[in-house]
Order: structure tokens, then C-alpha cells, then sequence
């Protein structure tokens, strides 16, 4: 009997490892703001980490951050900006 597992994502298509269900965080821009989905249901590469989402769920959280409300009560996080320059790669 294989695992029981909700969705088979198949084989990598960059690789062909096997995929894993996991749950991971998306981010997305919108309206020239980041927003990060968090536990989105999804096939990982365990060998080199390509991800991919279902079209279902890919709808689904494309409503989710369509949901302005629920975007307003949703906790902020800040994450840094950083500015690209060629000073900063040098260690
Ligand atoms: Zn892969």
C-alpha cells in the first residue's frame, strides 16, 4: 500500500525527484504590497526545492488576498528592504 497522501503531486518536472505535500509560505504582490500566504498546501522537491500549487488552491488564495477585510485584520510583519549596491557584497 502506498502513503496516504490528499493530492499526488507527481514527479519534479527540473529534476524528477518525487514531490512532497507540505504546507509552505507563498508571497505574492499586490497592489505593490507583499503579502505572505502562510500553510498553502503544496508539492515540494525534496531533492531541490522546486514548488509547485494546484490550480484550485492557486484560486483559492487569489481570493484570499482579493479579501481587503481580511488582509486589514491579518498581523503585519516587516521584513527588510534592501537597497542593491556593490559596496554591500563586500565583506
Ligand atoms: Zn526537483
Amino acid at each position: 500500500m502506498r502513503e496516504k497522501t490528499k493530492y499526488d503531486y507527481g514527479e519534479c518536472e527540473i529534476c524528477g525527484a518525487r514531490m512532497q505535500e507540505r504546507l509552505i509560505k507563498q508571497d505574492f504582490w499586490l497592489r505593490g504590497k507583499l503579502i505572505i500566504v502562510e500553510d498553502v498546501p503544496a508539492g515540494v522537491c525534496s531533492r531541490c526545492g522546486e514548488k509547485i500549487v494546484k490550480a484550485d488552491i492557486g484560486r483559492l488564495i487569489l481570493k484570499l488576498i482579493e479579501n481587503s477585510d481580511r488582509i486589514a485584520k491579518s498581523p503585519k510583519i516587516s521584513v527588510p528592504a534592501v537597497k542593491f549596491d556593490t559596496e554591500g557584497t563586500i565583506v
